[in-house]
């Protein structure tokens, strides 16, 4: 197969190489061949001064390239870098296909020029939150654990300089980098979950599916694949890669064979002969809700797989603090605790959200329309949500999936719902900004509209304080 000719390359590097996509992962692989003296061709849709500023900010103005297209310039290459951002269906990679110009992703890249092992993680939701804490437990079991990937670092921009024998890359790896991975062959990878996502790039839920399932056709009875033993379709796999791979399970049960699973208020498991437990008691995490003692059981399986002493998992589930916008604390004001989860855009993160803590919630949600079905999450808005103030361009379709749950108010700015659902809640109660949309059409992205739910809850405890 035409991938092979570059299975020797951490010593021989190809003579050209074309990037397609200069995000975070393009620039990046771009930058690694550059320093290794590969001639590099990049090639991005946006605009021309664009692309010129991002190549100048990035080392890379003397890098030849072309803007608003993908012309076939870019099969003037040994290898094509394809960014995850960026289809892999386009026509230009069908003709690269035919004249046997590899495509890789940049995980590929970055594993292939690894000598650490990966342990690898995807699903639909808790990826980042998975990786982060499996990072933290490979560190306190005495690993020189690096987290990259989908998360923000590029596997390659870390890969080549983990020389020492206790390395191991914890990579977040996307559908879209798993689409064109080859030899990516993680000594463990798990899949957190599978949810309707993504149907905007893939024809169908199988499909989507399918690219995540990528991340184990690698794999043999040496590696292990970690899988969600609650979510139907992940059962399904397990029993479709026992003959493969090792399987081990994480979940809500024991399942009699290897597994960990959260049992009463501990984590325990079973693996390799061996059973146990691995925390007491969760409430010692600092991450709060089931979906997070979910993603601690699947963060304890991948450890184990990658070779960590099960009674030093726990130290690390319990010294990881959480993700910013992930159901992160940002106030207490007036005996109300205030928490910013603009990293939530579907139904299913909402309910996440609302069912973490005990009752008493006061919901803000709202944003631009990705078309979820709120009304699938009515029990846990009706278990534990006493007023909901909705806000952006779903508000009107939310508001009537919620009618009848709690009392529903809308507001038109952010700062007006802050203020309404500070209003409604008293001491001991909990506002809790989940929007379970998309923020673009109020915000620049997730990160932006966390950062201005966090200034504004903050500038009302000052001014609470203020007029004490
Ligand atoms: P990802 O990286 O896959 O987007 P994150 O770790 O950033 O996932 O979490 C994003 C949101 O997904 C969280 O705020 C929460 O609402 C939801 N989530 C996290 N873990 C899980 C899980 N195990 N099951 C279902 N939903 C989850």
């Amino acid at each position: 197969m035409a991938v092979d000719v570059f299975d020797n390359i951490k010593n021989v590097a190809p003579k050209r190489v074309s990037v397609i996509g200069l995000a975070k992962s393009g620039i990046a692989a771009a930058q690694y061949f550059r320093s290794r003296g590969t001639v590099v061709f990049i090639s991005d849709s946006c605009g021309r001064s664009q692309l010129d500023k991002v190549l100048s900010d990035n080392g890379l103005a003397d890098v030849e390239s072309e803007a608003l297209t993908h012309s076939e310039k870019v099969l003037e290459s040994d290898l094509i870098i394809l960014s995850p951002g960026v289809c892999s269906d386009l026509d230009v990679l069908k003709k690269a296909d035919k004249k046997g110009i590899p495509v890789w992703s940049e995980m590929e890249l970055g594993f292939r020029v690894s000598n650490a092992p990966f342990l690898a993680v995807t699903g639909s939701s808790g990826k980042s939150t998975t990786v982060s804490l499996l990072g933290a437990v490979m560190k306190a079991s005495g690993f020189n654990a690096v987290v990259a990937g989908n998360i923000g670092l590029p596997v390659i921009s870390v890969t080549p300089e983990l020389t020492d024998e206790k390395a191991v890359v914890v990579a977040e790896v996307s559908s879209f980098q798993l689409e064109t991975i080859h030899n990516f062959k993680p000594k463990a990878a798990a899949v957190i979950n599978l949810m309707k996502n993504h149907l905007d790039r893939y024809p169908s839920e199988t499909e989507y599916y399918n690219a995540k399932k990528r991340i184990a056709m690698n794999l043999t009875n040496h590696e292990y694949l970690v899988l969600n033993m609650d979510d139907p379709i992940l059962s399904k796999w397990a029993d479709e890669f026992a003959s493969q791979t090792k399987v081990v399970m994480f979940g809500l049960a024991d399942n009699g064979k290897d597994c960990v699973y959260l049992s009463d208020k501990s984590i325990k498991y079973q693996f390799n002969g061996k059973t146990g437990i691995i925390l007491e008691d969760v409430s010692a995490m600092k991450l709060g809700g089931k979906h997070n003692c979910i993603n601690a059981c699947a963060a304890s399986a991948m450890a184990l797989c990658g070779g960590a002493d099960p009674d030093r998992i726990a130290e690390g589930l319990c010294s990881f603090g959480g993700l910013p916008h992930r159901l992160e604390y940002v106030a207490d004001i007036s005996g109300i605790k205030f928490y910013n989860d603009s990293k939530s855009t579907t139904a299913e993160s909402i309910e996440c959200a609302v069912s973490a803590f005990d009752s008493k919630i006061h919901l803000i949600a709202g944003g631009r329309d990705k078309g979820c079905d709120f009304s699938l999450i009515k029990d846990a808005i009706l278990a534990n949500v006493k007023s909901i103030v909705l806000i952006g361009e779903a508000s009107q379709r939310m508001s009537s999936q919620f009618e009848g749950l709690a009392p529903v108010s809308k507001a038109k700015t952010l700062d007006e719902a802050i203020d309404i659902a500070f209003k409604n809640a008293q001491a001991g109660e909990r506002v809790i900004f989940s929007p379970g949309c998309s923020s673009f059409d109020m915000f620049k992205n997730f990160e932006h509209r966390g950062e201005v739910f966090k200034d504004m809850v903050n500038a009302l405890a000052k001014r609470k304080a203020a007029a004490q």
